[in-house]
């Protein structure tokens, strides 16, 4: 996934209404049941039994539950269930009644005034209904103003904790329409690389309870069904749950064994343990928008011990890169603050800060692999491991070996996840030079380029410090020893250091490849030597060195 919020969209976040949780079935028939004149027997009403679809909620902080019959469009037959009061009895593997009605005061006859009967497509669905039903009971207790020992009550989630509900909203906001879902499945190299990990290794899926974590449209969840998962649970926060009910519901054969839950995966509770949790949750750089933290807590909430996870590590590559027509680009940007008479008026004071500004933004577009001045080194997240708060701050050491001898304008990076499945491992990547994705590449640009000499070290470190804004400010550092005098007398560096804000990138996407001619020369990286194979990855890099490096050294 990535996310590129627009104004518009900032701007129409504002209007909708805040997330809430929610849990739907669908289920085989709803059937009426009438109080007759004895508080204990009741009348079905055969002539309004049709299937029908309950769904639990939260609104406003209190737990409800409400059937809605598919046949009513009117809402005449949408019926509201008091949670505190509602009770279930089981008629059978797939019939289950339920009683409810009047407040506490109310005499048992009253309390206990109105049922409907339930009718289950499958004993599975009933039984995760059942589980559902005394989940959702007790948070409608807690919900409802539970406080802590010392006064203060609880806080909502971890998510609510660390994360500004202004970007939340807009966050999920985004993903909540379908044409973001869509830009996400069109990108056939991610969806079908996942499509293709998840069937080579059915054998993790097979006869197993799957979660689908941020399931958005469903799409990773229903390649779970079409594997043989036994359950799905396809957690969803924004209003695309609405979506995946729909796109689930229009594949039955699949979709009776899928069941979507509304909320984010820190509050959502699950009736069963998970054998193996499914996601993608990676944004620009790997880390952008920090949902690798829901991953994380949602691996400790739901994944029995033994449970996999798809994807099971990440990996970010980095290699210093050369690129002068990027460089004059971002650094004329600013030129528009050199007028000094724009209608009268002399710019040029602001002209420094606008040419600073213009390097805070991490540029993302697809460049050529023959860009980069080193061998790429990566740093790997296990996401099976790792705890969520090992992602608040990322401290990368840099260290590299020019090839040539250039000017080094920053730093590129891109990233890979790993499927390890029991039967095929397969590598989902973002390399420049392999099919593009849309996560293109991101590259930090220095405001001051650093000039280096073949077989030179570059040093620095890549600091990554998350924000509540759901991203991170980029702290990027790079030196070169300088050559002369200097340098035999203990390392006198050049260096070069810039902060970027992840949250605000210059897509530029209008110009993939760009290479002007006066760049050629700087084939540091024969693309024969480049792995554009998702598959074919292992533990070394993508980018391999020159071959004959050392032939080139001074
Ligand atoms: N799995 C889908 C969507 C991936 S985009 C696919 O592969 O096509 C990531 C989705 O995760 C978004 O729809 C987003 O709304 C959802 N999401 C992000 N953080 C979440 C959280 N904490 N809880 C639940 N859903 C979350």
């Amino acid at each position: 996934m990535e996310v590129s919020l627009t104004r518009t969209a900032a701007a129409a976040a504002a209007s909708t209404k805040q997330v809430e949780q929610q849990q739907q079935f669908a289920l085989a028939s709803l059937t009426d049941l009438t109080s007759c004149c004895s508080s204990s027997s009741y009348v079905a009403s055969a002539a309004s039994s049709s299937p029908a679809v309950a769904t639990f909620s939260a609104d406003d902080g209190v737990a409800e539950l409400r059937f809605r019959r598919e046949s009513d469009s009117d809402g005449g037959g949408v019926v509201n269930v008091d949670l505190t009061t509602a009770q279930l009895w089981k008629l059978g593997p797939t019939q289950t009644v339920c009683i409810f009605g009047g407040s506490d005061r109310d005499s048992i006859e009253e309390k206990y005034s109105k049922g409907v009967t339930v009718q289950f497509r499958n004993e599975e669905e009933s039984r995760i209904f059942h589980c559902a039903f005394e989940q959702w009971k007790k948070k409608g207790i807690i919900t409802q103003g539970e406080s802590l020992p010392n006064g203060t009550l609880s806080s909502k989630s971890k998510f609510d904790d660390k994360i500004e509900p202004s970007s939340a909203k807009m966050y999920f906001h985004y993903y909540g329409q379908l044409l973001h879902q869509q830009n996400m499945l069109q990108d056939y190299v991610r969806t079908g690389t996942y499509y293709a990990a998840v069937m080579e290794n059915r054998a993790d899926f097979f006869g197993r309870v799957v979660v689908d974590v941020g399931a958005g449209s469903g799409i990773l969840s229903l390649f779970a069904a079409q594997a043989g998962a036994k359950h799905v649970y396809a957690i969803e926060a924004s209003e695309m749950a609405d979506y995946a009910t729909k796109l689930i519901a229009g594949n039955p054969a699949l979709g009776e064994r899928i069941t979507v839950i509304k909320g984010k995966v820190e509050e959502v509770e699950l009736p069963e343990k998970a054998d193996i949790l499914i996601s993608e949750p990676m944004g620009t750089l790997l880390v952008n928008e920090r949902m690798l933290e829901s991953y994380v807590i949602a691996r400790d909430r739901f994944l029995a011990p033994t449970g996999k996870m798809f994807p099971s590590v990440g990996r970010i590559h980095m290699a210093p890169f050369s690129d002068e027509y990027l460089f004059v680009e971002v650094a004329n940007k600013a030129l528009f603050w050199q007028q000094k008479n724009y209608f009268g008026v002399d710019l040029t004071s602001l002209h420094g800060s606008a040419f600073q500004g213009y390097f805070t933004q991490p540029v993302v577009d697809a460049f050529d692999p023959r860009l980069l001045v080193a061998p790429a080194t990566y740093h790997v997240l296990d996401f099976t491991k790792m705890k969520e708060e090992d992602l608040y701050e990322l401290d990368i050491p840099l260290k590299f070996t020019a090839s040539v001898g250039t000017r080094v304008h920053g730093l590129a990076c891109w990233f890979d996840v790993l499927f390890n499945g029991s039967t095929v491992q397969r590598w989902l990547t973002t390399a420049p030079g392999a099919p593009t994705t849309h996560w293109y590449q991101l590259r930090c640009v220095l405001s001051q380029p650093l000039y280096v000499m073949a077989g030179q070290e570059i040093t620095g470190s890549l600091r990554l410090v998350a924000h509540s804004a759901q991203s991170y400010t980029i702290h990027l550092t790079l030196s070169a020893k300088m050559w002369g005098v200097g340098a035999e007398q203990g390392g006198i560096l050049q260096t070069s250091s810039c902060k970027l804000d992840l949250k605000e990138p210059y897509y530029r996407m209008s110009q993939p490849y760009a290479m002007p001619q006066d760049q050629q020369p700087h084939q540091l990286v024969p693309t024969q030597d480049v792995h554009i194979q998702a598959d074919d990855l292992d533990d070394t890099d993508l980018i391999q060195p020159l071959q004959n490096l050392e032939a080139q050294l001074p």
